[in-house]
């Protein structure tokens, strides 16, 4: 099947932007080569544009937003109230897009993310495909302590539960079909790469090599890669309290043992003072108990931010000119 044939989709590329001022003016013409490309090739409609997103910046990357699209009919903005974090950001794009194009293409405004992989995602697209992921190919620009611990991040994932496609982050192809439905999702506690192979659909993936940043620095540093691997296992899996439940059963096994041990040995009379393996008894428990406490605790609050229901999103500026909703 080739959807092109009958109908050129109109593409939006979908770009969270926070404090990146030194950035911007520089992707800026990487982003617009490839959409005019896509165009002159007939890959895509002439109504195709590049929607930034805002993510409450405190530098003046609204500004630049604002005057990019000032000069530029091809470029759009919408600004969120305030931070709210790169996944929620994106959310708002999508959710915004999906009223306006067939197809949209996530990415880092960074220039990290290879554009001319655009152009294999629309065709995979144009087969039949309703999501296509980039994946990242080589890992060799990251550094060693990067690549280790993205790596780390992934099996980590796998193995507490929670599916996503190995290296692929969070540049992808989805139509506003599956968007349709992916909106459906109401969850607050958001973890897209993990969401998306939920929603279903045709999909296929697409490798890229990913670049090195072009300026500015990165907002991912370790701390905020361990709270989104958290985010990531607790939002799609519970695999942490089974693991809990199976820990307790074979640690009372084992207590069972300990209690029929002590019991025959206090009956033959060999009980001694016992000190130092009553403490060692005590102290490994108290803390197994508080681990799990711990990790129970993760989902006591993630379904306590559930229940709120709070907004994921609050736009609260667009460029001028942005175009009205359709359907
Ligand atoms: N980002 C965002 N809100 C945030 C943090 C990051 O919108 O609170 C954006 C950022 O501008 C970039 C993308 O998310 O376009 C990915 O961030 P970054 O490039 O810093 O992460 P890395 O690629 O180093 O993992
Ligand atoms: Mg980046």
């Amino acid at each position: 099947m080739d959807r092109i044939k009958n109908r050129k989709p109109i593409l939006y590329l979908v770009i969270p932007c926070y404090n990146e001022e030194a950035v911007l003016p520089v992707t800026k013409d990487l982003f617009l080569g490839e959409l005019e490309l896509l165009v002159n090739k007939g890959k895509i409609h002439e109504d195709s544009r590049i929607l930034y997103v805002d993510d409450g910046s405190r530098d003046r990357t609204w500004e630049m937003i604002c005057q990019m699209a000032d000069e530029e009919t091809r470029i759009l903005g919408i600004r969120q109230s305030r931070n709210r974090g790169h996944q929620n950001a994106l959310l708002a794009g999508l959710m915004e897009a999906k009223y306006h194009c067939d197809i949209t293409i996530s990415m880092d405004c960074d220039g990290q993310d290879d554009v001319e992989a655009a152009e294999k995602m629309v065709d995979a697209w144009a087969q039949g495909n309703e999501v296509v992921y980039g994946v990242r190919s080589s890992r060799e620009v990251d550094t060693f302590f990067k690549r280790i611990t993205a790596q780390g991040f992934y099996r980590f994932l796998s193995l507490m539960g929670a599916e996503v496609v190995y290296n692929h982050a969070d540049y992808r192809l989805m139509s506003s079909r599956c968007l349709k439905e992916m909106a459906d999702y109401q969850e607050v506690n958001l973890f897209l790469r993990g969401l998306v192979p939920l929603v279903g659909f045709p999909s296929t993936t697409v490798e890229y090599a990913r670049k090195e940043r072009m300026a500015g620095t990165t907002h991912y540093p370790l701390k905020k890669m361990i709270a989104l691997a958290m985010d990531g296992i607790t939002s799609l899996s519970i695999r942490p309290l089974r693991l809990i439940t199976g820990l307790g059963f074979i640690l009372a096994v084992f207590s069972l043992l300990g209690v029929i041990w002590a019991f025959v040995e206090a009956v033959r009379g060999n009980t001694v003072d016992g000190w130092a393996s009553t403490m060692c008894v005590v102290c490994l428990m108290s803390g197994i108990q508080l681990l799990c406490l711990g990790v129970i605790g993760e989902y006591v609050g993630k379904i306590y931010m559930e229940t709120k229901r709070r907004p994921r999103y609050i736009i609260c500026d667009k460029t001028p000119g942005f175009p009205e909703r359709g359907q």
